[in-house]
């Protein structure tokens, strides 16, 4: 999510003028986007604010924005810290950053926007065409320029609503990215027309949980009926979305995910942890049981469907037995592809002041073994498909190997793939953004090895 927000601020920025440098050092305005979701992400932010601190004082006129969740969270005693911050905005007033900008030019004075109000942010096609219809903004000879930015990449992040309004109880989010709201679903389709028209032939739609979508505008529709709307797109090939609350897997989506050729098989549902106390205590509203039920729902109706979770370890109270329950319950899922973490203290959330606080080298401990019993489960799972043939929309070059490219297949699993018919190809470039037939010849915990069939 935060990658997509970073994308469309870029977008903002190009729209008002401004063009992406390699180095913060030949920067007039440096954009540090931060994640509170973890501890770890906190520290990494504030790290990099300290170096920034050195470049301030180098190019005072350098402006320093820090936006996004730990702006939010830590608000304006951030500044206490790191007084060398022009820019204190929240996840939702992104959009407002031309106008901080050019206040904190022009007044030399620290601008902050942590509204939550419960508007949803516009989207980047919404913002694009206010700036197009007002006076002063964005002018037609910026408007290409933009478009063309865009053409390269063959499969996008699209954000379809805005925050979160489950409560459970280890997360930080509903409290830095307010509660949910949609975007209408005419919005998301003409932002995903004009998106495919610069070459997109894939979209993942993103939200919090994206299963309640529509819900907090008491409508009749749901993601159900915007799949299908988009489903009707010409030139768009595949659709995904990301993440899911599994209570809100519901009948309606997976005969949808069923019956949409466009749809991915893939549902991302974590289970957070494996065990009834556990999920009761981190108010998640499900079971061990429902949780099981919906997982062989979605199997029977989806054919070849992958189910991929987050999981969290050593949550407060969280036993040896409990754990080791959890493991035999991902064990009996056998999950595609997982996330793990170590259960991180979130301050203000209800778990936070939860007693029986489990001891970090034990939650290190629970998280290497939940780790490596799941890279067993990937890779069983991916060797199972060596020697067949997928359809991999190709996304570019091998970050493992520049000499290969990689794409993935509809059920998500990351191909890298070479071979002699690759070479024989006018350059491999000429495939990219392209639907490639790849026959697997190794299967890994990280995904798949294949060659081009010829
Ligand atoms: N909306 C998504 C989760 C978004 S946060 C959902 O409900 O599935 C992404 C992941 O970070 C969560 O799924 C969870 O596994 C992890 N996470 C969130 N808060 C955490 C915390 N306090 N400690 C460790 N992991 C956490
Ligand atoms: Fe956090 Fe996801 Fe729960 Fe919302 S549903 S509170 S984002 S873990």
């Amino acid at each position: 999510m935060n990658e997509a927000d970073s994308g469309m601020v870029c977008r903002i920025l190009d729209v008002i003028g401004y063009r992406k440098v390699e180095r913060p050092e030949e920067a007039d305005v440096v954009f540090l986007n931060t994640c509170s979701v973890r501890e770890k992400p906190e520290e990494k932010a504030i790290s990099r604010l300290g170096a920034l601190r050195k470049l301030k004082e180098r190019r005072p006129d350098t402006i320093i924005a820090v936006a996004g969740c730990m702006a939010q969270r830590v608000g304006e005693t951030l500044l206490k810290r790191a007084p060398h911050v022009d820019i204190l905005v929240g996840p939702r007033r992104l959009h407002r950053l031309p106008m901080l900008i050019e206040a904190a030019r022009a007044t030399g004075q620290t601008q902050v926007d942590l509204t939550l109000k419960d508007e949803p942010l516009p989207t980047w096609s919404h913002f694009l065409d206010a700036m197009a219809g007002s006076a002063e903004g964005a002018s037609e000879r910026a408007r290409p320029r933009v478009e063309s930015a865009r053409a390269s990449a063959c499969t996008v992040y699209v954000n379809v609503m805005q925050g979160c309004s489950y409560f459970c109880t280890f997360c930080i989010v509903p409290f830095v990215r307010g509660t949910a709201r949609s975007h209408p679903p005419q919005q998301i389709t003409d932002e995903v027309k004009r998106l495919v028209q610069q070459g997109v032939k894939e979209v993942t739609l993103l939200g919090q949980n994206i299963l309640a979508y529509g819900k907090d505008m008491g409508a009749r529709w749901r993601l159900a009926d915007l799949l299908e709307m988009l489903n009707e797109i010409e030139g768009l090939e595949r659709i995904r979305f990301t993440t899911g609350h599994p209570r809100d897997a519901d009948e309606s989506l997976l005969q949808a995910m069923a019956s949409l050729p466009k749809v991915c098989e893939h549902l991302h549902a974590p289970i957070q942890a494996g065990h009834d106390r556990l999920l009761r205590d981190m108010k998640r509203l499900y079971t061990v049981g429902q949780y099981l039920e919906m997982v062989n729902k979605a199997r029977a109706t989806v054919k070849g469907i992958s189910i991929s979770s987050d999981i969290i370890v050593g949550f407060p109270g969280e036993t040896e037995e409990e754990f080791e329950e959890s493991l035999r319950t991902y064990e009996t899922i056998r999950f595609d592809q997982a996330f793990m973490f170590a259960y991180s203290p979130r301050p203000g959330t209800r778990a936070a002041a939860m007693d029986g606080h489990v001891p970090l080298e034990v939650r290190r401990r629970r998280l290497h073994a939940l780790i490596a019993l799941q890279n067993g489960i990937a890779q069983e799972l991916n060797r199972a498909r060596e020697g067949r043939r997928f359809e991999v929309l190709v996304e570019g070059p091998s970050e493992k190997d520049a000499k290969k490219l990689c794409g993935r297949t509809r059920d998500h699993r990351l191909v890298v793939f070479g071979g002699p018919a690759l070479s024989k190809a006018e350059g491999p470039g000429s495939l990219v953004g392209q639907m490639a037939d790849v026959e697997i010849t190794a299967g890994r915990t990280w995904g798949l090895e294949g060659r081009l069939a010829a």
